[in-house]
């Protein structure tokens, strides 16, 4: 069903799943003894961050947070709204936030300084995806799964209109998609 929309794999469920079983055992090692909360940005972390602390064999607490853009993509401002906010007091806690991937660098540079504000002891960022051409904002992921190209990705928690989500690998749409929904 799903996978007729797809042209390309960048990457395949087996990959993405290998990746995140290094990613949470060397989380586990960074965050033994520290009770990370970590922090997923919703929706597209949830798939990345379901598998993630499954990988990792340490005490941990989860919170979540929606944010989206302020305005227009072309002329932001940077600023991000907080649709939903943390429900965890993160003063003196090690926050590791979990994101699908970083473009502009634009939503994670606003949260982290923003729960630095808010006197976390630490903020880091692990990202499923990292898109280096995008960035407009000079922020890097502490960990990262895997780099893409400059193009629109969908899949394993990443959408097209709200869609593919759930599509266990990532890949790029045909264009014909884009054509039918315009
Ligand atoms: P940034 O603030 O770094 O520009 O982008 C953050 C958000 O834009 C991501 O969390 C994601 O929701 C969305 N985004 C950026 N690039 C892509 C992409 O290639 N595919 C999808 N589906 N969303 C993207
Ligand atoms: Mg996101
Ligand atoms: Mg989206």
């Amino acid at each position: 069903m799903l996978e007729k929309d797809i042209k390309e794999t960048f990457y395949s469920k087996e990959e993405i799943h290998e990746r995140i079983a290094q990613l949470g055992k060397t989380l586990s090692e960074d965050y033994k003894d520290k009770n990370p909360l970590v922090v997923g940005i919703l929706k597209g972390a949830v798939p990345f961050l379901t598998d993630l602390v499954r990988e990792m064999n340490i005490p941990l607490e989860m919170d979540f947070m929606d944010v989206s853009s302020y305005g227009n993509t072309t002329v932001s401002s940077g600023e991000v709204k907080i649709l939903k906010d943390l429900d965890t007091v993160v003063e003196n806690r090690h926050l590791l936030i979990v994101e699908d991937i970083i473009d502009s660098g634009r939503t994670l540079n606003y949260l982290v300084n923003l729960l630095k504000y808010r006197q976390a002891s630490s903020v880091k960022i692990v990202t499923l995806l990292d898109k280096p051409d995008g960035r407009v904002i000079d922020i890097e992921a502490d960990y990262v799964g895997f780099e893409v190209p400059n193009e629109f990705v969908v899949g394993f928690g990443l959408d097209y209109a709200e869609r593919y989500r759930n599509l266990p690998y990532i890949g790029v749409l045909k264009p014909e998609v884009y054509e039918k929904n315009s």
